[in-house]
């Protein structure tokens, strides 16, 4: 793959943290050709962590997350198109058909259209998600409208659901956390370790019901209450009822582009699904270890797949491998996880102070898959290297790296 020339015009589909990375990187790269990035959204590139973090708990404002300030969109030279989705890519003629009837013409294209919150089946107007700008405001506002105590349903104890409920008891309100397994992030991080952490939410002194059954959300009165029904008939009164779980990759669009989709888009090494066709982030499924293909919705991997493109794109070189990584602030603590450990691994308690810090290693067939911390950033770190080449659980428990001193 020859470097990109002045002459070439880049199309970045979805003004995320994995369009704007991408933009980002080309430039470091030395790009000097035209940038456009086209987003559905009605604004410059965001990030979306803090919505459910510092802007839920109303310690920022939705402002304070944008990525993509009026001075770096010019200092980029990115021509922003915002408030108009693509509808249509057409890859031999390296076009994108926008909603408002345009179509944009350019040599390369990259999907970066991420993911939207997964819906349920439930009365929709009355539920409340968590994804974008829009949602997080249209939340904040019914949730100043509520007063100290006052119970708000959230449907769903995964990260974004474990989340909400601990900003909202920041913010002085009663979440309810309903979940329908008997134990949150078992079907992610597996029962062993969905056991270790099932204390969290009482320790910070938020409910939390497992094993719900919900048939129904029913409005009551018109200012956002609402009863969540339950299989047995039985109901929960609430001023807000909030959801989180799951998302799904935005590839409709692409529907009759030919592209391999796939739980996403699919693509190799380099981030291509064809020559000039690329997909990152959220919505890009991809080998992992040059193997299993995963679509991992984590910020550093957006970030991670938008530096391997713009590499690959600007110099034909291939990136190291990457080491997923994700980070949750719930219920007080930090949860973080390194690799991609899934929920039927075997799973070990390597490292424990007593004093609810410790580090799991997961691992599949003999090989180190990955590590979860519990407020063990430190130690979580030092293990990192276990993921960049192929390495033995006997070799990891031999040398035991999360006990290495910083000087060594
Ligand atoms: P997105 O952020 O989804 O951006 C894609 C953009 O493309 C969106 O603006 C979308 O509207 C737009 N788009 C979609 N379709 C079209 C179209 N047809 N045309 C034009 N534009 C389109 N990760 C962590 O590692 N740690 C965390 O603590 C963490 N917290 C999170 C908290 C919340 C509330 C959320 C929602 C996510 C969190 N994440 C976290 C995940 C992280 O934010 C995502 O992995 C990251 O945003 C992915 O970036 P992306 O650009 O691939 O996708």
């Amino acid at each position: 793959m020859a470097g990109l020339s002045p002459l070439d015009h880049v199309v970045v589909v979805g003004a995320g943290l994995a369009g704007w990375r991408t933009c980002e990187e080309l430039r470091r790269h030395g790009f000097a050709g035209r940038l456009t990035l086209i987003g559905d959204e009605p604004y410059a590139p965001y990030d979306r962590p803090p919505l459910s973090k510092q802007v839920m708990s109303g310690k920022w404002t939705p402002e304070h997350t944008t990525l993509a300030t009026p001075e770096k969109l010019a200092a980029a030279d990115v021509e922003l198109i915002v408030g108009a989705g693509a509808t249509h890519l057409d890859v031999e003629g390296m076009k994108v058909t926008l909603s408002d009837g345009r179509v944009v013409e350019g040599t390369h294209v990259v999907i970066a259209t991420g993911a939207r919150a997964r819906r349920l089946p439930l009365h929709r107007d009355v539920l409340y998600e968590v994804r974008t700008r829009d949602d997080v405001t249209r939340l904040t506002a019914r949730l100043s409208a509520l007063v100290s105590g006052d119970v708000v349903a959230v449907i769903g104890a995964g990260f974004i659901g474990a989340e909400v409920a601990t900003a909202l008891a920041i913010r002085g309100l009663r979440p309810i956390v309903l979940e329908a397994a008997p134990r949150p992030l078992a079907g992610v991080l597996g029962e062993e370790v969905s056991r270790w952490l099932q204390g969290l939410p009482a320790d910070a002194g938020v409910e939390l019901r497992a094993g719900q059954k919900i048939v129904a959300v029913d409005a009551v009165g018109d200012e956002g209450d609402a009863d969540v029904v339950f299989e047995d008939g039985s109901r929960l009164s609430a001023r807000a009822v909030v959801v989180g779980v799951g998302a799904q990759p935005n590839v409709e669009w692409l529907g009759d582009s030919g592209l391999v989709l796939d739980n996403g888009v699919v693509v190799d090494q380099y981030q291509q699904c064809r020559p000039r066709v690329a997909a990152v982030g959220d919505v890009a499924n991809f080998a992992w270890f040059g193997g299993e293909h995963v679509r991992i919705e984590h910020w550093q991997v957006a970030s991670d797949h938008a530096a391997a493109l713009a590499r690959y794109w600007m110099t034909g070189e291939e990136s190291a491998p990457l080491v997923p990584y994700f980070w949750s602030d719930q219920y007080g603590q930090k949860i973080q996880v390194l690799g991609h450990p899934r929920r039927d691994d075997d799973v070990r308690r390597v490292k424990d102070t007593g004093a609810g810090q410790w580090l799991g290693l997961y691992s599949r067939r003999g090989l180190v898959t990955g590590l979860v911390a519990l407020n063990q950033p430190r130690a979580l770190m030092l293990s990192k290297g276990l993921l960049t080449t192929p390495t033995t659980l006997d070799d990891t428990l031999a040398l035991n790296p999360w006990t290495v001193p910083s000087s060594a």
